[in-house]
């Protein structure tokens, strides 16, 4: 059994001001927060336990599981050996900064330097709320397909990392990642994209070289 935390919508004024101020405090702690975002089902766990398979003996790791229903994510994740709490959304599609907050209240972070909040699988709101995380990392899986930039403008615009994931599967989808990689850039020349695959482990130290120097 994992922590669970229920959560509700923050009542504040300003979502962008808490954002500022919890983003400040972490860093303070020497906490570096990554947001992770994706669509419902596109491996954002498995991503996740890959990452933290291969990294956890350089760093310690906390994840924040955030989900409708369920803790089967931070179970998994605590069997990986990092630190895990599962927050309840109350049926809400994003977190938002106080809702992030809470979440890592509820988790020990002595001696964590890297954070993951595992956000609600949905490529549209949670584009829109800032978490309070100092980077925005989202994942678009092969099986996706490569048009997705041009239906989820905004999630490709306000991410610093997109994670082209799922590599392995390109044989058997019609996955054309040149072409992916024009679209993203186009809408935001400044982002970082790495294809990866958890499976085979293909550019995977890639993104965690770029993990590492991110850290404070
Ligand atoms: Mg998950
Ligand atoms: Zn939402």
């Amino acid at each position: 059994m994992a922590k669970v935390i229920e959560l509700n919508k923050s009542i504040t004024d300003s979502n962008d001001r808490d954002a500022q101020k919890l983003r400040e405090e972490l860093k303070q702690k020497g906490v570096f927060l990554i947001n992770l975002m994706s669509s419902p089902g596109s491996g954002k766990t498995t991503l996740l336990s890959s990452t933290i398979e291969d990294l956890k003996d350089k760093v310690n790791i906390a994840v924040l599981e955030a989900d409708i229903d369920s803790d089967v994510d931070a179970v998994k994740i605590e069997k990986l050996g990092a630190k895990s709490v599962q927050v309840h959304t109350d049926g809400m599609c994003h977190m938002d900064a106080g809702m992030t907050k809470r979440g890592l209240e509820g988790m020990d972070l002595t001696g964590i330097k890297l954070a993951f909040l595992e956000n609600v699988g949905n490529l549209i709101c949670p584009a829109e709320f800032d978490t309070g995380a100092h980077k925005n990392v989202m994942i678009l899986s092969v099986p996706e397909g490569d048009d997705k930039p041009l239906k989820y403008p905004l999630m490709f615009s306000m991410s610093d990392v997109l994670l082209i994931t799922k590599t392995d599967a390109k044989p058997y989808f019609d996955f054309d990642i040149e072409a992916c990689k024009e679209r993203v850039l186009r809408l935001n020349p400044k982002i970082k994209i790495f294809p990866v695959s958890a499976e085979t482990k293909e550019g995977m130290d890639a993104w965690e070289a770029w993990l590492l120097e991110n850290l404070f």
